[in-house]
């Protein structure tokens, strides 16, 4: 097998973003030898799209926001499903964390009297997001690199080698995690411009390897965001923690097709922005469900007082969650008062002086001016939901962030489950890096010091196993022909699914082209069992054909390539979303059932684990598909009631507010 590069580190994160460099920051600064892995260019995650802000409870801007208040609207958005400690941890510990990036360079928008500026966001009870204008994320990513650039030059003068203690392999896609017994050994990957192979052997891997996004067709995404991470834990005997919950941000560009997911930030709506349909109305006020009627105006009038004086009016019905905002938005287009393009509108023209615009939303400007030649200053702007986010990850021990069940596996940042409940409030997402992030890395960094003296070796049978699994798409032809590619369901009773085998060579792209189309239509934002159990079995039989996505040429920068790998882990977690979603039948968050349109209060302390129903993951899974029933894939799931949320926290609440969610017995004991 040709592994070119075998190397031993203490920790090795997979992803740079902003959860994977707060991680690699904090190991290093804990004394691992630290190496971060990604499948971009170093400094192009993610993380750097993200416009609007980090949510952290600074009163800055109004004193009577506190980590109390914070932890109250994240469980209210996540509607109390969040992992409660991971929420109380956020809460408290998101000031202290922009603090520190601020003393590391990082140059935020600041108020008149020179402090952090933070500006109002959907579900946020109080001005809290800190931000630069509308490019946050870029700020973020700068200073971090900034960090991990001076970590370098202190090495360099201590051992004369810059990456003797922290090094980054840039466009490098971890495909396994590799295990001695139940630990991790280390990762395997392959370099994306040569195709070659790579081993990272290390007691401790911390996976920050973003969303899922990509497995949908209409998304706000970028293109890393198949779902490696999640894949990756679940292959590695980690579980997966409901993945029903997948967000679709109300606001993505409809026009023109080419930028039709594009995200338009919360903050259009944070500084005035309001949302019409094509009568003119504004729609919100008619959406503004029960368990918030008392937090939300009732008038336009009051709606627009709100932004000089929010403590004597109540907030705009355009900056409720985005999970109401997203289902009203649906709800209007499907009645037929939607906008040309099939969204509705979103209007700052007519609420603030053209200049005010291009300073406050300058990403924004030349986004709509640049894409879709629309001069938001003068006009409205067309927009509809978008697959944002998932809430849904890898479980983990909220402390420490450790993957439960394989010892030695971190997890931070969106691949993570549980902070955010069944739908994640704006902001929130910049702030959970930062601070789970830092736990990961500083938890992966005393594990691996606690495996010093009995490092977990690598095996060889993994490793060339591995590689034999990259390989496969270039064999995929000569298996196709031979007939030994597409045989499905070779498990008792399972059935043939998908073309019969030994068909045709797959085209990787078609492949993914047609699991977008599936979820978007099937498992998106308004759900219906027989839908669902149809995408099941599409499922499956895209996983039959995906045996066959052949790919031709060699390794070196081969883009079919690529897309053929990541169909294996689109293709799971898109099973884990289908599953989880007709499991749960209320309606919670970002996961909505037409025929289960309430949510449930029974459903509350319920979690979904996913995992993998055949452990020897190198074997064809069994896998089936009948008109009936939905297939038989490869993901069990598995109900587990959450712990209890602690009596202090819940004290934070009023009673009343407390029986809207909780169940008779929580709410009894
Ligand atoms: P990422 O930043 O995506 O980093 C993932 C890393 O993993 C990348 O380096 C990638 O190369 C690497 N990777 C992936 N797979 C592999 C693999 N197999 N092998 C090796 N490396 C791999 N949230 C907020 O809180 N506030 C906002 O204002 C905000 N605005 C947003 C705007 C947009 C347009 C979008 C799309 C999202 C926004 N979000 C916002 C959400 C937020 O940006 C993300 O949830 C967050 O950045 C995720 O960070 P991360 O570190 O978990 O992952």
């Amino acid at each position: 097998m040709s592994v070119v590069d075998r190397q031993e580190w203490d920790v090795v994160v997979v992803g740079a973003g902003g959860a994977g460099l707060r991680a690699a920051i904090e190991a290093r600064e804990r004394g691992a030898r630290t190496a971060v892995i990604c499948k971009s260019l170093f400094g192009k995650a993610h993380t750097v799209m993200a416009e609007g802000g980090i949510a952290a409870a600074m009163g800055n801007v109004n004193a009577g926001d506190n980590w109390q208040v914070h932890f109250r609207d994240t469980l209210r958005g996540g509607k109390f499903l969040n992992q409660w400690r991971m929420a109380e941890l956020h809460a408290r510990e998101a000031p202290e964390r922009v603090w520190e990036l601020e003393t590391w360079g990082a140059l935020f928008d600041r108020t008149k009297d020179g402090r952090i500026s933070q500006r109002n966001f959907g579900g946020h009870e109080y001005p809290r997001l800190a931000h630069v204008g509308d490019r946050t994320g870029l700020e973020l990513i700068r200073t971090l690199q900034q960090k991990i650039v001076a970590l370098q030059q202190e090495d360099h003068r201590a051992t004369g080698d810059y990456e003797s203690r922290l090094k980054v392999f840039q466009e490098c896609t971890v495909t396994r995690v590799l295990k001695s017994g139940d630990r991790v050994s280390g990762v395997f990957g392959y370099e994306r411009e040569s195709g070659r192979f790579l081993v990272l052997e290390a007691p401790a891997v911390v996976i920050a390897t973003g969303g899922i996004g990509k497995s949908f067709k209409v998304t706000s995404n970028s293109w890393e965001y198949t779902g490696d991470g999640h894949a990756l834990a679940l292959l590695a005997g980690a579980p997966l923690l409901n993945m029903e919950f997948v967000q679709f941000h109300p606001t993505g560009m409809v026009w023109p097709p080419s930028v039709k997911g594009i995200l338009v930030t919360e903050s259009v709506r944070g500084d005035g922005g309001v949302l019409r349909n094509s009568d003119g109305r504004r729609f919100m006020f008619d959406y503004v469900p029960d368990v918030f009627k008392d937090k939300y105006a009732e008038s336009e009038a009051e709606a627009d007082r709100w932004y000089d004086d929010p403590d004597r009016n109540r907030r705009p019905p355009e900056l409720l969650p985005r999970d109401e905002v997203a289902r009203a938005i649906n709800a209007e287009v499907k009645e037929g008062r939607g906008s040309p393009h099939g969204g509705v509108f979103l209007d700052v023209s007519t609420r603030m002086p053209a200049e005010v615009v291009r300073r406050r939303l300058p990403s924004m400007y030349h986004q709509f001016k640049e894409l879709a030649d629309v001069d938001i200053t003068a006009e409205a702007m067309e927009v509809g939901p978008t697959c944002h986010y998932v809430m849904g990850g890898i479980a983990v021990d909220s402390d420490t962030a450790a993957a439960r069940g394989v010892p030695g596996l971190y997890a931070a940042g969106e691949v993570a489950g549980g902070m955010h409940g069944s739908n994640r409030l704006g902001g929130n997402s910049l702030s959970d890096l930062l601070v789970f992030g830092r736990r990961a890395g500083r938890y992966a960094a005393e594990h691996a010091a606690g495996a010093a003296g009995a490092r977990p070796r690598v095996d060889d049978a993994q490793v060339d196993a591995a590689a034999a699994e990259a390989l496969r798409p270039f064999s995929a032809e000569a298996e196709a022909g031979a007939g030994t590619g597409a045989v499905a369901g070779t498990g008792a009773g399972a059935e043939a699914v998908g073309p019969p085998s030994g068909g045709a060579p797959e085209n990787p792209y078609t492949l993914h082209q047609e699991l977008q189309q599936t979820m978007n239509d099937l498992v998106g934002i308004i759900r219906r069992e027989p839908e669902m159990r149809q995408a099941l079995r599409k499922l499956a039989e895209l996983r039959a054909r995906s045996r066959r996505a052949g790919v031709e040429g060699h390794r070196q920068f081969n883009p079919g390539w690529h897309l053929a790998l990541d169909l294996r882990n689109m293709l799971l977690v898109s099973e884990c979303v289908a599953r989880a979603a007709l499991e749960r039948t209320e309606s919670r968050g970002g996961h909505t059932r037409e025929d289960h349109p309430s949510m449930d209060r029974t459903w509350r302390n319920v979690n979904l684990l996913c995992t993998l129903a055949d452990p020897d993951d190198t074997a064809a899974a069994p896998e089936s598909g009948t008109a009936a029933g939905p297939a038989r894939g490869r993901i069990a799931l598995e109900r587990q009631t959450t712990e209890p949320i602690r009596p202090d926290l819940l004290a934070l609440f009023d009673k009343e507010e407390l029986v809207k969610y909780l169940a008779e017995e929580e709410l009894y004991e």
